[in-house]
């Protein structure tokens, strides 16, 4: 057995020790540099958003004495939504509504002024001037740049046709864009119970990965407000997030080419 190294073979033993410690280092940090990736990617925040399904709630026909039910339940769950306004309802009553609306998170679009199909649907000047009146109120008092109009009775409505065309460019050159709905909780015909708006709202969101969900919050809407938890628990269990319309990957409209 040999007993004393030469210089020679020290260096040779030193030199691979080094080596090895080089290699042991490189791979580490390659695993933590891979392990870093796994965790990003298990946020969501980088892979896997085309399989992400988000529901957007909304709400036409507020403020009214019911949506700080509404609200209270939304922040209970955590979930944003969008509430489309009607101008005229808008006063010193609900202008706290309006503020928690905003402050909370939630997404305002803009619905009408008065609602009255044969004022705002007359001319498509009247249409614009109507949407310019709630749009202005919402930037004067709240200062608030709403981006979304969604017309009373959507965009296919049989009053806007002879000025479909015209009035949706307009809304597009003001800025904004019109959103429509692809699934209804129907809960503003007839006399709505939970289980038909429940069983309205489950016919049709697995459809989608994106549902953009037309409900109520008008002041008949009591029905609504008592759905809306089990409404949300159900998507929350199908797997949905949730988000207002601004964060929607694209428009939502029920004509794709305008006539
Ligand atoms: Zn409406």
């Amino acid at each position: 057995m040999k007993e004393k190294w030469t210089a020679k073979e020290k260096l040779i033993c030193a030199s691979g020790i080094f080596i090895v410690c080089l290699c042991l280092i490189i791979e580490g940090i390659s695993l933590r540099a891979a392990g870093a990736d796994i965790s990003v990617g298990s946020m969501g925040t980088v892979s896997d958003d085309s399989s992400k399904k988000i529901a957007f709630l909304t709400f036409d026909d507020g403020p009214s004495c019911l949506t700080e039910g509404y609200l209270d339940i939304l922040k209970e769950e955590g979930v944003h939504a969008t509430f489309f306004i009607i101008g005229q309802q808008v006063d010193d009553d609900t202008d706290a509504i309006i503020r928690r609306e905003i402050e909370e998170g939630h997404e305002l679009g803009v619905h009408t002024y008065c609602h009255e199909a044969n004022k705002i649907y007359s001319t498509s000047d009247a249409c614009f001037e109507d949407i310019m009146k709630i749009r202005t109120l919402l930037e004067t008092k709240y200062e608030y740049k709403p981006k979304f109009v969604r017309f009373p009775w959507g965009s296919a409505n049989s009053y806007i046709s002879s000025f479909r065309s015209d009035i949706i460019a307009r809304i597009e050159e003001s800025g904004m864009d019109y959103v429509d709905w692809n699934v209804s909780a129907e809960d503003s015909v007839g006399t709505p119970t939970v289980y038909s708006i429940m069983n309205n709202i489950r016919k049709d969101y697995s459809k989608y990965d994106e549902p953009v969900i037309l409900m109520h919050d008008s002041g008949c809407n009591k029905m609504t407000l008592e759905a809306l938890k089990d409404i949300i628990k159900e998507l929350k269990d199908k797997g949905y997030s949730f988000g207002t319309l601004s964060e929607r990957s694209k428009s939502c409209h029920f004509l794709e080419k305008r006539s």
